[in-house]
């Protein structure tokens, strides 16, 4: 037995880089069951395995080891089974845009949201600071701050001129990565920047992943360091997929609604109309912003009507 980590799904085998530095490809041994999901692909890259090698020179894999997180999508809007699409992530770079196209405070704090439903922390990485009028960088930089003191990092880049790009490789350093963000917004353009070497592969896996085969299982990661830093690439990954929660739950989502809400009169507060509320207090003193209100509210509207199934 072997120890490694799975660097690529197919849909059909894995591809496992063993502790020893070994590319090995590997299927699937015995039925693996997972606790709560119903899965068609129990094993995801990113997740840390035991494989045992068989004469034929491949392997199988036979345990997984516990995850710390996990992503999923649901196989369609009807199924209740999911994909697993990655495991164990450090983090993730949501990419946003104040314009060309213009990203949404209620997008980023439903993402914020559901991240932190999955446990999985999230940097915001403005990116076109090439582009933007004086007004536009001065709401960017209300944004910053408001994120910031929230206790998400923030970084201004340009994926097309490369400003601020090598700060953000810094932060990927060591650490397992999935780039999320609108379509549009750079994300490709950055992954290029950051992986020059890699700008073939990624067009290869989306013209792969256009022609529709294993089109919801296909995901790699791809290095970005000698330290176990990687890039997880999913095609048309966009959110965390879905979950479940009662009104009261929505606001342990939001790192600031959740601080106040400790001293609101009712432990149940949804924060709408409640006597005693003190988030309500925090939003009209200003402790709380009025968009992340707004956000937190839409959340819960959008639950009302049974529409609230993802973050986006
Ligand atoms: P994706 O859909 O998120 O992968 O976005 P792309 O990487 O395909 O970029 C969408 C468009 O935005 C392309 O025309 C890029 O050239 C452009 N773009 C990406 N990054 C920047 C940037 O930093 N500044 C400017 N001005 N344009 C950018
Ligand atoms: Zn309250």
């Amino acid at each position: 037995m072997k120890k490694g980590l799975v660097i690529k799904n197919t849909g059909s085998w894995y591809l496992v880089k063993t502790d020893d530095g070994e590319m090995v490809e590997c299927k699937i041994k015995g039925n693996f069951r997972l606790k709560g999901i119903r899965s068609t692909n129990p094993i995801a890259v990113g997740d840390r395995v035991q494989i045992a090698p068989n004469t034929e020179g491949t392997a199988f894999i036979a345990e997984i080891e516990d995850r710390k997180n996990y992503i999923i999508r649901r196989a369609s809007n009807l199924s209740k089974q999911s994909h697993i699409i990655a495991a164990n992530l450090d983090q993730c770079m949501l990419v946003v845009t104040v314009n060309y196209p213009e990203t949404s405070t209620i997008f980023i704090d439903r993402f914020l949201a559901s991240a932190e439903a999955y446990q999985v922390p999230v940097c915001l990485v403005f990116n076109k600071v090439d582009r933007y009028t004086e007004e536009e960088l001065h709401y960017l930089e209300g944004l910053i701050h408001l994120y910031t003191c929230i206790g998400y990092p923030c970084f201004r880049i340009s994926a097309l001129e490369g400003t601020g790009v090598a700060e953000l490789k810094e932060a990927l350093k060591g650490k397992v990565t999935l780039f999320s963000g609108h379509s549009g917004v750079g994300k490709s353009t950055l992954i290029n920047a950051i992986l020059p070497e890699q700008q073939l592969k990624t067009g290869e896996i989306s013209a792969y992943h256009n022609k529709g085969m294993h089109t919801t299982t296909f995901s790699e990661m791809f290095p970005v360091d000698e330290e176990n830093g990687y890039i997880i690439d999913t095609p048309g990954i966009k959110g965390f997929g879905t979950f479940d929660m009662k009104d009261e739950e929505v606001g342990h989502y939001f790192k600031e609604i959740f601080k106040f809400s400790a001293d609101c009169k009712y432990n149940n507060c949804t924060h709408r109309h409640e006597p005693g509320c003190a988030v309500r207090e925090a939003v009209e003193n200003h402790y709380i912003s009025e968009s992340r209100y707004t956000s937190y509210l839409n959340i819960l509207e959008d639950k009302e009507e049974g529409k609230y199934r993802a973050a986006y």
